[in-house]
């Protein structure tokens, strides 16, 4: 049977094998759904979860808790061969930290520094602010920042448009001599809520201070600056990087019972940053995995190829978790029929998407035919399936061949809470994650029961 026949019509063994009668992936489905529903797996776990361990930065107590909180979850779902997969994680620390106008009016910011910050010289440094709109207006500047502390004011435009500035701001003023560096925050609203996320210096500038700033302030401050008013303040940053931390991936199995040695990966991101709880970033990804793997255990189905729950530490600053696994499962490459991330949010998923990097353009077509025979057993779910981006943490493998696969979920409002200490557990919706989880055990399922092969 071709793959794409074999989708279309491939047939799920319920748990009363051979004498029951079979059904179709369709009612599987629907099984799948029945069940989220009934008990809402995913809604309590996450809201433990988010309760019990809260934000869960590399290098944390909070994420070691989360570690063997996610093991236990994986067992108790039914899952064989849970175990940790050590990995060593940067162990940033935001410390003290604090933001004051002094002219051209007194004013508390509400600031967070970014991840991979230094700190500020002890005490804090004052200095004049110049605000830009851009690299470009920065570079017109020139020399003119020296001794200053730059505000890239640039309003949202996507998160990939507009990231760059919190990523590369710092080195960038520090090039012209700037003493430190601040960011409006990456998101299209706020309730004066400061949206922090990783950094990185370049290694040819000195090291400086950088950190973002709400919407508010940001928009205050450009105010400022065009009524032509002197701009000053008070940083003060604690923000150190300690050595690098053990930490894990944690790893669970369906076995498959025909070709156990091929693989469908599902997985999401354990670790967030240290203000909120993590609840869209990536909680949701994550309890969703656990639960497909459980509504495929709790109906009894047995699938032909192994499922693997893959929860990744350190998505947020290094990527070290889907570095290490790369390293270590190189031997299985070939085997990984995809390996599936979801990583933006809890709201309902609206695509899955197949990146293949080393895939010729003909390769890529045969792969997206194949990709296109799981659209009658998702249908009950709208989604789009076509090639697009996969995931970070599995970006590591992608890159060298695996197929990867991006789960993708409406994203209203993810961007609002992301990286926040808004990012809490009351903004998911029940019914959504339930939605989710049974989309994402009726995918991996139907692939763990086909031929299909992509790469
Ligand atoms: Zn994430």
């Amino acid at each position: 049977m071709t793959p794409t026949r074999c989708l279309l019509l491939c047939l799920a063994t319920t748990a009363l094998g051979a004498q029951a009668a079979p059904e179709t992936l369709r009612a599987t489905s629907e099984r799948f759904r029945a069940e989220a529903f009934r008990t809402h797996t995913a809604y309590t776990d996450l809201a433990w979860l988010c309760d019990h361990i809260g934000h869960r930065l590399s290098g944390s107590a909070h994420l070691d808790q989360a570690i063997l909180w996610a093991q236990e979850r994986l067992k108790a779902a039914g899952l064989v061969n849970v175990h940790a997969e050590p990995v060593m994680v940067p162990h940033w620390v935001r410390g003290p930290e604090s933001a004051d106008l002094i002219l051209p009016a007194p004013h508390h910011l509400h600031i967070l520094g970014l991840g991979g910050s230094v700190g500020t010289p002890e005490g804090g440094l004052t200095a004049d602010v110049a605000v830009v709109g851009s690299f470009d207006e920065l570079d017109k500047l020139g020399e003119a920042v020296k001794g200053k502390i730059v505000l890239f004011d640039v309003p949202f435009k996507g998160y990939g448009h507009t990231v760059i500035y919190r990523h590369d701001g710092a080195s960038r003023a520090a090039k012209l001599g700037a003493v430190a560096a601040l960011v409006r925050s990456v998101g299209p609203i706020s309730l004066d809520t400061p949206h922090t996320g990783a950094m990185d210096y370049d290694p040819a500038y000195p090291k400086i201070p950088t950190a973002c700033v709400t919407i508010e302030a940001s928009t205050q401050m450009r105010r400022m600056q065009q009524r032509g008013e002197r701009i000053q303040m008070k940083l003060e940053m604690g923000a150190k990087t300690l050595p690098d931390a053990p930490s894990a991936n944690v790893v669970g199995e369906v076995r498959g019972t025909e070709t156990p040695e091929e693989v469908v990966i599902i997985s999401g991101h354990l670790d967030s940053w240290d203000v909120g709880q993590g609840a869209q970033d990536d909680g949701a990804g994550t309890v969703i995995a656990i639960e497909a793997a459980r509504l495929i255990q709790s109906l009894g189905l047995k699938p032909r190829r192994t499922l693997r729950v893959v929860l990744w530490t350190n998505e947020e600053n290094g990527l070290r978790g889907g570095k290490a696994y790369r390293d270590a499962h190189r031997s299985e490459f070939k085997n990984i029929i995809a390996a599936l991330e979801t990583d933006s949010g809890s709201e309902r998923v609206k695509g899955f998407h197949l990146e293949l990097a080393k895939a010729s353009s003909d390769a890529k077509a045969a792969a997206l035919a194949s990709l296109k025979g799981l659209e009658a057993a998702m249908k009950p779910f709208n989604v789009t399936l076509s090639l697009g981006h996969s995931g970070a943490d599995v970006s590591p493998m992608v890159a060298e061949g695996v197929p990867g696969i991006g789960v993708e979920h409406a994203g209203t409002h993810y961007f609002d809470v992301h990286h926040t200490h808004a990012d809490t557990f009351d903004k998911v919706e029940k019914d959504d994650l339930a939605y989710n989880a049974a989309a994402l055990a009726t995918f991996a399922y139907a692939l763990a029961q086909s031929d299909v092969r992509f790469q």
